[in-house]
C-alpha cells in the first residue's frame, strides 16, 4: 500500500489570543507528525495575509504547511499576485479552490470553477506547486446533479491536481463509492477523506446544511437525544468518528485530514484511539 497522507487543517485567527491558541494546538498536533497543516482562506481574499502570516509562522516552526486559495470574485492578476508572494517564501503546496460566492457579491471575477485555477496554476508555475482539490462524495450542493459534480471534478483532476480532500461525510459508503465512480472514470490521485469531530450538535447542523454534508437520520436522532448535555455529545461524538476513520483506513483511504476548528482536543482522542 502506497503510504499515506495525514493533515491538520486551521482558519487563520483574527486576534492575539486566536493565535496563540493556534500556536499550542500546533504544538499538540505536531506530535504526531503530519504531512502538513492547511490554513484556509476566506472566499474574495478577506483573510488573505491571515493566512499567509498562518503559513509563515508554521513553517518557521519547522512543518510543511500548505495554504488554501480560492479564486471567486478575483482577477487572475489578483491570484497571480498571491502566488508569486507563496513562491517567494519557498511555498510549494496549494489547496486550491473556487469559495463560495460571499452575499451581495456581483462580480464574480476572472474565475468561475476551480479547474480554472487549477489550470492557471500549472500554466503559469508549472508543477512548482503540488496542488490538492476538493472533493465532495455526497456531492456539492450547487452541483446541476450527481452525474454532472463527477464529470465536473474529473475535469478538475485533469487540469493538474496532485491530490483531492473531501468535504466531510458521516457515511463511508458515499465515500467508497465516490472513489469508485471517478477512478472508472480514469482519476488515479488520492482522495484523502475530510474528517470533522463532532462537538457541538447545533453548530454541526448549521455547517452541514450550508456545505451538503448530511447528517444520517440515526445519528441526528442520537445527537439529539443528548440535548444541552455537551459531554455526552463528545463522547459519543469521539466513539462515531474514531470508528468511521477506522473504518476507511482499513478499507485503504490514502489518508486523513482533519477538520481542527483550530483545537487540539478531539482530534488528539481520535488519534490515539486509532493507534497511528
Ligand atoms: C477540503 C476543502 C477545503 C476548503 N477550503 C476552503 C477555503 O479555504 N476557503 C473557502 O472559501 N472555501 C473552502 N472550501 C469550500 C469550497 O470553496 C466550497 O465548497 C465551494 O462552494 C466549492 O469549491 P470547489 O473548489 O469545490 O469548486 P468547484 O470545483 O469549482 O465546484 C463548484 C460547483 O461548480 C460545479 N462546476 C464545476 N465546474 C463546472 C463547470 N465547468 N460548469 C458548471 N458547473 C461546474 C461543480 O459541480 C460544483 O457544484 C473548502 C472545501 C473543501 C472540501
Amino acid at each position: 500500500m502506497n503510504a499515506r497522507t495525514f493533515s491538520f487543517e486551521f482558519f487563520p485567527p483574527k486576534t492575539q489570543e486566536g493565535a496563540e491558541k493556534l500556536r499550542n494546538t500546533r504544538r499538540q498536533l505536531a506530535q504526531f507528525k503530519p504531512e502538513f497543516f492547511s490554513v484556509t482562506f476566506g472566499a474574495g481574499g478577506t483573510t488573505q495575509e491571515g493566512t499567509l502570516n498562518a503559513v509563515l509562522e508554521i513553517r518557521q516552526e519547522g512543518f510543511a504547511a500548505a495554504p488554501h486559495l480560492s479564486c471567486i470574485g478575483s482577477t487572475r492578476a489578483n491570484i497571480a499576485e498571491i502566488l508569486q508572494r507563496y513562491r517567494d517564501h519557498g511555498i510549494r503546496h496549494i489547496v486550491a479552490l473556487r469559495g463560495d460566492i460571499p452575499s451581495g457579491m456581483v462580480d464574480v471575477g476572472d474565475f468561475r470553477y476551480a479547474n480554472e485555477l487549477v489550470s492557471f496554476i500549472r500554466e503559469t508555475h508549472g508543477d512548482w506547486f503540488q496542488i490538492e482539490v476538493a472533493a465532495y462524495p455526497e456531492f456539492h450542493p450547487q452541483a446541476q446533479n450527481a452525474e454532472a459534480d463527477l464529470r465536473n471534478f474529473v475535469n478538475k483532476v485533469n487540469a493538474g491536481a496532485d491530490a483531492a480532500i473531501t468535504q466531510y461525510f458521516f457515511n463511508a459508503d458515499a465515500y467508497f463509492r465516490f472513489v469508485d465512480e471517478v477512478q472508472a472514470r480514469g482519476v488515479n490521485i488520492p482522495i484523502v477523506p475530510g474528517i470533522m469531530p463532532i462537538q457541538n450538535f447545533t453548530q454541526l447542523a448549521r455547517f452541514s446544511d450550508m456545505c451538503g454534508a448530511e447528517i444520517p437520520r440515526w445519528l441526528r436522532l442520537r445527537l439529539q437525544s443528548f440535548g444541552d448535555d455537551s459531554a455526552s455529545i463528545r463522547a459519543f461524538g469521539l466513539d462515531f468518528v474514531t470508528e468511521l476513520c477506522d473504518r476507511l483506513l482499513q478499507n485503504d483511504a490514502p489518508g486523513l485530514h482533519f477538520y481542527t476548528l483550530n483545537a487540539a482536543g478531539a482530534v488528539s482522542t481520535v488519534w490515539q484511539r486509532l493507534g497511528l
